[in-house]
C-alpha cells in the first residue's frame, strides 16, 4: 500500500501534494481548502470523515454496480441474499456475457465444469509466470522505513520479501494482459485445486490490484469477455473469473454495508475459543499437517494464498475448532496483502464461518481431509492419514469435521443442505473416542 501510494504521488509529480504525518488529522491540519475523499473502506473510517468539517465524501470506487442498485435489489429479497441471485442481477444489469436477454450458452454458472483437481502427477500448473516486478528506489525507500519502525517496536506481520504484487498501474496492466492471453483459460478448471509447489497455479492474483485501485475490476471484465468472444477462451473459466469480480467482490463489499455494524460479530454457531498462539503468529514451522503448514507459510512468506487455501484450509481448520469468528476476520484483515475489513467481514464471518447462520450461505463450508486429499497433493507427504479419524495418525481436518458437526448439530438440524452429514454423524460408532481425542489435542498446533 505505501509502494503504490508513494508510487501514484511521484507519477502526479507537482500535481500532488503527499503529506507524511503520524495521523490523518495532522495530515487535514495542514491544508486549508475543502476537500474531497474517496469513500473509505471501513466503517470507523467513513465515520471518522464524516465527521469532519470541509471534507465531502465521495461514492465508493473500484466497484461494478453502484450502492442504491445493490440496496434496491436486496430489499425486494427481504430474506436471505444469496450471491449466485445477485450476479445474474448484475449481469444483467452490466450487460455482461449476455447474448440478449440470456446468459451467454444458456447457462448462468458454469462451475459444475471446473472444480477439477490438480492433473496426476503434476508439480505445476502448465503455465508461465507472470511478469516479473522489479523493485526501484521508491519500494526501497519504503523497505528503509518499514525497518526504522520495526527497530521502533512496531510489529509487522510475515516474513520480508520481494514485492510480489502490482504497485503501479502499468505493473497491474502488465500482469492483467498477461492473465488474460496466458492464464485464464486454465483458471476455470483448476481454480480450486492446490499443488503445495505452485501455490498461485492459475489464478490471477490481481485483487490487491483491484483494491488499491490500479485497476478497475470492469476493464478486467470486458477483457476477459472479449478473450471469450474473439479469441475463443474457454467459457467456464471467462464466467468463473467474471463471477469472481462482479458476482463475489462485489457481492462483499455490498454486504459490508448493507449489514448493520453488530454483523462482524455474529457468532451464531456459538465458536468461543480463541485462536492459539501458533496461528495468530503464523508459526508454520510449529505445525506438522502439511496442508496447514504450507498454507500457513504461504501467508507469511507471500500474504496470499488463494480462496481454497484461505477457505477450506485455514477457515475449514478454525470453524472446526471453534474459533471466535471476530478473531478469524482480524487475523485474516492483518494477514492478507487484499485483506480489508470489508473483504473479510462477510467472506469470514459468513462464508468460512458460517457465524450467521445462512444469511448469505447456504451451508457451512467444513470438510474434511477427503476434500483436501482430492483437491491437492497435501497428503501424500503427510504424517496423517486422511482416512483416519481415530489414532496417532487421526488427520486433523477428518477428525475435527465429525466433532464441529457433533458440536453444532441442534444448529444445523434444520438445514436441508445439512442432513446427510448429519445422518453419517449418528452412524459414526468411534466418535466419542474421536471426541475425546479432539478434546485432548486441544488448541496445540496439528
Ligand atoms: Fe491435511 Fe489431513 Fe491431508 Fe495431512 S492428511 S495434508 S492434515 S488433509
Amino acid at each position: 500500500m505505501l509502494s503504490a501510494l508513494r508510487h501514484r504521488a511521484a507519477e502526479l509529480g507537482d500535481r500532488a501534494v503527499h503529506l507524511r504525518t503520524e495521523t490523518y488529522r495532522d495530515a487535514l491540519r495542514q491544508v486549508d481548502e475543502p476537500l474531497e475523499v474517496c469513500h473509505p473502506t471501513s466503517r470507523r473510517a467513513r465515520e471518522f470523515v464524516r465527521g469532519l468539517d470541509r471534507v465531502a465524501v465521495l461514492p465508493p470506487r473500484g466497484f461494478v454496480t453502484a450502492q442504491p442498485d445493490f440496496v434496491a435489489w436486496a430489499d425486494e429479497r427481504r430474506g436471505a441474499l444469496r450471491m449466485e441471485d445477485f450476479y445474474r442481477y448484475a449481469r444483467r444489469l452490466h450487460d455482461v456475457l449476455m447474448d440478449d436477454d440470456v446468459p451467454v450458452s444458456g447457462r448462468w454458472n458454469l462451475d459444475a465444469d471446473n472444480r477439477q483437481p490438480p492433473p496426476k502427477g503434476a508439480t505445476r500448473l502448465d503455465v508461465p509466470d507472470p511478469p516479473e516486478i522489479v523493485e526501484d528506489d521508491i519500494d526501497a525507500q519504503v523497505r528503509e522505513d518499514l525497518d526504522r519502525w520495526a527497530a521502533e517496536g512496531i510489529e509487522f506481520v510475515g516474513r520480508d520479501g520481494p514485492r510480489r504484487f502490482p504497485a503501479t498501474r502499468a505493473e497491474a496492466l502488465a500482469r492483467l494482459r498477461h492473465f488474460v492471453d496466458h492464464r485464464l483459460a486454465l483458471f476455470g478448471p483448476y481454480g480450486d485445486a492446490m499443488l503445495s509447489t505452485d501455490p498461485a497455479m492459475a489464478h490471477s492474483m490481481l485483487s490487491a490490484a483491484f483494491n488499491l485501485g490500479l485497476l478497475d475490476p470492469m476493464e478486467a471484465v470486458r477483457s476477459a469477455e472479449r478473450a471469450h468472444r474473439v479469441d475463443g477462451a474457454p467459457l467456464s473459466s471467462v464466467e468463473g473469473f467474471v463471477r469472481q469480480l462482479i458476482g463475489w467482490r462485489d457481492f462483499v463489499w455490498h454486504l459490508y454495508w448493507y449489514f448493520d455494524a453488530g454483523y462482524r460479530s455474529s457468532n451464531r454457531l456459538a465458536a468461543n475459543r480463541s485462536i492459539p498462539a501458533w496461528f495468530a503468529d503464523i508459526d508454520a514451522d510449529a505445525v506438522q499437517a502439511s496442508c496447514l503448514s504450507d498454507v500457513l507459510a504461504g501467508v507469511r512468506d507471500r500474504g496470499w494464498v488463494h480462496h481454497i487455501p484461505r477457505l477450506m484450509v485455514l477457515g475449514n481448520y478454525g470453524l472446526q475448532r471453534g474459533w471466535r469468528p471476530g478473531e478469524l476476520v482480524d487475523w485474516f484483515h492483518r494477514s492478507f496483502v487484499d485483506g480489508y475489513e470489508w473483504v473479510m467481514t462477510a467472506n469470514v464471518v459468513g462464508m468460512s464461518q458460517y457465524a450467521d447462520l445462512g444469511r448469505m450461505s447456504t451451508r457451512p463450508y467444513a470438510a474434511g481431509g477427503a476434500y483436501v486429499n482430492r483437491m491437492s497433493d497435501y497428503c501424500g507427504g503427510c504424517r496423517y492419514d486422511p482416512r483416519h479419524r481415530l489414532g496417532v495418525d487421526a488427520c486433523p481436518f477428518t477428525a475435527g469435521y465429525w466433532a464441529f458437526l457433533d458440536r453444532a448439530r441442534d444448529r444445523l438440524g434444520g438445514n436441508v443442505r445439512m442432513t446427510r452429514s448429519l445422518r453419517q454423524l449418528e452412524q459414526i460408532d468411534d466418535l466419542p473416542a474421536v471426541l475425546a481425542q479432539e478434546q485432548a489435542r486441544g488448541p496445540h498446533a496439528p
